[in-house]
Order: structure tokens, then sequence, then C-alpha cells
């Protein structure tokens, strides 16, 4: 890693978080950096090599990101049209291949130096990216897997209630502007899954594809944060909201009122870490603090195997960076 330039970074940065913001930076500092201002410690072909690596979906993640695509598809067509899409489930393999094919377009298009495709709801696979190619088997396991979560979605009873209501009370984020508010000077991202807004209750979801026993608190927290969105950003009192956690892989679905204490801590919390990165930032920039003192690299290590910054020296599958490309 190069840090010969920090001088020349910009001092000020605005403070920004987000959920996942706030857990990279519990987690683990240096993937912080990495993930949003690689720019204040790498420069020239290195920075483009972890500016790329930073847009990579890891593959642990493939799976519920597929299976939120497809139920957000269904959700669309039925707002749109007034039904739903006749056997949702089998989008599953669409959606998957359409992964599949834009990663290998993206890797390719870096390997030509070629400007790289861009669609705001697709992602490159990480390890398409670094060149491991997923066997039939794997692929065929994933759809199986998907399709049975969507099913299980679509036999919810959650399903019968949203076609109670009229869908203008219907709330799906579109994938140009990320949701956000305002706390103080931070700008907090909120990207919820769904919400229904009726005049006495409003209902926020999330839906889960991992285990309920290592996402629960997680979730909780999650949740709690698109509450405060919804109340810092749609004026709605925290008292008029209920918190749904729809876990596919349990069949199960958690429902929570907002526990203001929570949301109190949470606030801290997003506050204290926008801070704290930036200050960190800007003694970088100064020259008053240093990279490991600053940005350290976690010391959980089993993160680093699924973690998608192979740049990072503490990966086990670290590599070196590539040449220079043309285009973000
Ligand atoms: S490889 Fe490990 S230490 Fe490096 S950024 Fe990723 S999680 Fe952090």
């Amino acid at each position: 890693m190069r840090g010969d330039d920090l001088s020349m970074k910009r001092p000020e940065e605005p403070l920004t978080t987000s959920y996942l913001s706030h857990k990279a930076f519990k987690e683990c500092k240096r993937l912080w950096l990495y993930r949003y201002a690689p720019d204040r410690i790498v420069s020239g072909e290195a920075l483009w090599e972890v500016i790329r690596e930073g847009r990579l979906l890891p593959t642990s993640a493939l799976l519920g990101r597929v299976v939120d695509d497809v139920i957000t598809a269904a959700l669309r067509f039925r707002k749109r049209t007034g039904r739903w899409p006749h056997e949702p489930a089998s989008a599953v393999r669409k959606v998957l291949g359409d992964y599949v094919a834009f990663s290998r377009d993206w890797a390719n298009a870096v390997a030509n130096r070629e400007k790289w495709p861009r669609r705001s709801d697709r992602q490159a696979i990480d390890r398409l990216y670094y060149g491991e190619e997923f066997d039939l088997d794997e692929i065929e396991e994933l759809i199986s897997r998907g399709e049975e979560l969507v099913k299980r979605w679509f036999n919810f009873p959650l399903v019968s209630d949203l076609d109670a209501l009229n869908v203008e009370t219907w709330r799906i984020p579109e994938g140009a502007v990320t949701p956000h508010f305002l706390l103080g000077d931070v700008k907090v991202f909120a990207k919820f899954d769904f919400m229904t807004v009726e005049p006495e209750r409003v209902r926020i979801f999330d839906w889960k594809t991992g285990s309920v026993q290592r996402g629960e608190q997680g979730a909780r927290e999650q949740l709690h944060g698109y509450a405060d969105y919804a109340r810092h950003a749609l004026d709605i009192p925290l008292s008029r909201i209920e918190l749904f956690g729809v876990w596919l892989s349990a069949n199960f679905t958690s429902a929570d009122s907002v526990d203001e204490g929570l949301i109190e801590s949470l606030e801290a919390a997003w506050t204290a870490q926008a801070r704290s990165a930036s200050a960190s930032l800007s003694r970088l920039a100064e020259g008053t603090g240093d990279l490991e003192t600053e940005f350290p690299l976690t010391e959980q290590r089993w993160l680093c195997r699924g973690c998608v910054f192979r740049a990072c020296p503490q990966h086990p599958k670290q590599i070196a960076p590539e040449a220079p490309c043309s285009d973000v």
C-alpha cells in the first residue's frame, strides 16, 4: 500500500453512515477505509484495484441478493399491474444468470482495460472477478435454494395482508436514490426492503435469508435504523411503526414495536462512528496519525476469508494490484 501523497487528499468529508458502514467500522476499520475512502491510502494503479474490489458482491451475499431482487420485482409487478407474477420463483434462475453474466462482462472489461459495464441493479460477484468459476452443481444448488425461499415468501400470511391493502400504501425504494435522513450534520443511509404506510399503522419489513440465531440482533438494529428513517424523513411517529423481520430460511416472522432506547443508542453510535472516521481521516491527511493506528486490520481474522478486498495484506488470498483501468 502506498501512502505517499496523503497531504494532497481532501481534508474534509461530509459525515455519512449507514447500517453497513457502521458494521464495517466496528468489524474492521481497514475494510471501512478501503470501501469508503480508498484514495486516502492508495493512488494510481493500486487505487483502481481497491475501487474495483469495493464494488464486488461477496459470494456469501449472492443468494440473499437474488432472493431480494426477485421479491422486489414481484412487488413492483403487483403494484404496477394489480396481479402477482406467474410462478415468481422461476425468476430466480434468470436473476442469478444475470448476475453471473454481468460478472463475466465486468471482469472481461477490466482485463481488457475497457469501460466497466454499469447497472445500478447488478454487481459483479467477487469469486468470478477473481477467476474462480462456479461449477454447475453449485449454480443448481443456489437456484434450488433461492426458489425455495421465494416460494416460502409467497406462502407467508403477509402476502394476503398486502393484497388487502391499497397499493398506494406500499413503499418500495427505487434503485437510483438510496433513502436517507439527516441526524444533525450526519447523513444516514437506510435502504429498507419494503414498507406500508397507512394512516394509523406503518409496517417496515426486511427479508432475511440467513440464520435467525446469528442475525437476529443485527436485524433488529437494522429495522430500528429504518424506523428512524421513517421518523426523520417521513415524519412518522415511532409509536405508529411496527417492525417485521421475515426470516425465509426459518419460515418465521419476528414482530417488534420500536424500542426508543435502542434508537437513541443507535443514533449516538452512528454519530460517534461518523465523527471517529472523519477524525481518523483528518489525522491521516495531516500526517498526525498513522494507518495502522487509525485504521487497523481486524483482529477477527475469520472475517478476512469472505472479504472482497484481496488487495489487503491480511487477506488469505492477497493479490498484487492490477494494471490501471480506464473508467470506474
Ligand atoms: S482482509 Fe481482513 S483485515 Fe483486510 S480489509 Fe478485509 S476484513 Fe479487514
